[in-house]
């Protein structure tokens, strides 16, 4: 039988390995932690397009009960507002809640669908040849078709191929702390600075707090300890009050880099998530990036190890590369300017930023970019120009959405006929106008017209989803 093997249990390991075992690939999850999920959070925004991911999944409802709130207005710095309200979709804001609660959602999700977890194991080393992929731990080796590094910003997998992480650190000496405050804050977010120092505070919605805090004068290095009491000054410093800071469960220092990795594929072995690319925390895109990656893999593996060709995987490279590098520009202006030193530079920010977002066009791509909303994969030659491109939820008539047909790993044939043989992997839902076939994924794989030949469709389905299983099927 194939076998999958995925290196990583954070957010990207989790969704790719659920996805796997639902499309009933085996599935073997290599994580170095022991089995608990850590309550210390990084991430704790989840944007729309990882919502729409999670709604294709039947995960929105659960995710949704651990957040503290939708955000529709994302403050940059001054004036300067994102205003998320006017995404198109079901989702118009980001939902906040910890990472944890995501990667518990997720994590129930895989064992239910049969993912082998083994905890407590190391990977140190990666061997490929043409039959499959031997995994080496610290104390076996495990062998599998395919693997995937999602083993984070140190990655041992990226390592043991040899390839390098190009980039930089781009803040130094940022503070994290987790607390608890005595009054709460008006808004669901609150951001501020004044031009040497900004802090950014944030609620899990479980009575905990995340303050990031940055000091221009500051640069210590990460080991150094982090005392409550320089994290209350500094957030009076910054934001006028410090809410009544209690007690803190973590205090730490971080910095912050900028790196992509330049192959997501070599040979049988991908990478996803952190281990592909890292970017500063401004914009809270990081986990939504790499849960994306999972989603854009997943359905690609298990298609080609249906029968799919081989071709199939190599654009996860030609998708996921591009989008990574988009997100670093992205995250790397947003921090970028939120660190402008100068008075003048300050202002200017200030009033060409609320100026640029006034028009639409401008204000449509940074919310699409920052949501993921915005983004879509390059049409193959000779396709219909909206092959790859979003596709956005559509109510059917009888009652049902499409992206409840997506659930299970499934491609949805809009307005078609599926042909005998693939039941098991593409449904068909009437819907009146042109003929639409799309991927697990929630992005358009091919438009048809109005109408298909029988062929035209099994010739689509064998390049994408794989072979037939049997007539009837
Ligand atoms: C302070 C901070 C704030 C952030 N805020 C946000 C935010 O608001 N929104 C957002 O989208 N992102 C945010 N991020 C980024 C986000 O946390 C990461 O992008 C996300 O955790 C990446 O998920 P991952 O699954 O790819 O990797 P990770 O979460 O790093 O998971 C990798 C897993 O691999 C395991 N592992 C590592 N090496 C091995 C090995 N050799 N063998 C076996 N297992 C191994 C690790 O134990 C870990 O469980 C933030 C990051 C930081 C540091």
């Amino acid at each position: 039988m194939s076998h999958v093997i995925v290196v990583g249990a954070g957010p990207t390991g989790l969704l790719l390995a659920g996805d796997l075992a639902e499309a009933g690939v085996a599935v073997t999850l290599l994580e170095r932690r022991d089995g608990r999920v850590s309550n210390l959070s990084r991430a704790f925004a989840v944007h729309a397009r990882t919502l729409e991911v999670l709604d294709a999944r039947g995960l929105v409802e659960e995710l949704d009960r651990t957040g503290a709130g939708h955000v529709s207005d994302i403050r940059l710095f001054e004036r300067v507002h994102v205003d998320l309200g006017r995404l198109p979709g079901r989702f118009p804001y980001m939902l906040v809640t910890a990472q944890y609660n995501v990667e518990r959602v997720l994590l129930a999700r895989a064992v239910a669908a049969g993912v082998t977890i083994e905890y407590g194991t190391t990977v140190v080393d990666v061997h490929q040849d043409a039959t499959g992929v031997s995994v080496i731990t610290e104390d076996r080796t495990y062998r599998a078709d395919y693997l995937v590094g999602a083993d984070g910003f140190h990655s041992a997998v990226r390592r043991s191929l040899g390839q390098a992480f190009p980039g930089r650190s781009v803040l130094k000496s940022i503070m994290l702390a987790d607390v608890r405050l005595r009054e709460t804050p008006p808004d669901t977010l609150t951001v501020d600075g004044n031009g040497s120092e900004f802090v950014f505070l944030a609620p899990f919605g479980d009575g905990w707090y995340r303050i990031f805090a940055w000091d221009r004068r500051s640069d210590v290095s990460d080991d150094t300890p982090l005392e409550l009491d320089e994290v209350r000054a500094i957030t009076r410093r910054a934001l006028g009050t410090d809410f009544g800071i209690s007690e803190a469960r973590w205090l730490s220092r971080f910095h912050s880099d900028e790196r992509q990795v330049a192959e997501y594929r070599v040979g049988r072995v991908f990478l996803a998530g952190d281990a592909a690319h890292v970017h500063s925390p401004a914009g809270g895109m990081g986990m939504n990036t790499g849960l994306q990656d999972a989603a854009n893999l997943s359905w690609k593996l298990a298609a080609v190890l249906r029968g799919a060709p081989e071709t199939l995987l190599d654009t996860y490279q030609a998708e996921r590369h591009p989008v990574g590098a988009e997100v670093l520009r992205i995250s790397g202006t947003m921090i970028r300017m939120a660190m402008l030193r100068s008075r003048v530079g300050r202002a200017v920010r200030g009033v060409v930023g609320g100026l640029a977002l006034r028009v639409p066009a401008i204000r449509r791509r940074l919310t699409g970019r920052i949501s993921a909303i915005g983004f879509r994969y390059a049409a193959p030659r000779g396709e219909d120009p909206r092959v790859g491109s979003r596709m956005p939820d559509l109510d059917l008539a009888d009652g049902t959405r499409l992206y409840e047909h997506l659930r299970g790993g499934r491609f949805v044939l809009v307005g078609g006929t599926a042909p005998e043989g693939w039941g098991d992997r593409v449904r068909a839902v009437a819907s009146a106008g042109e003929i639409v076939l799309v991927r697990p994924d929630g992005y358009v794989a091919k438009i048809f017209g109005r109408t298909a030949e029988p062929a035209e469709v099994r010739t689509a389905l064998a390049a994408l989803v794989g072979q037939p299983a049997r007539a009837g099927v």
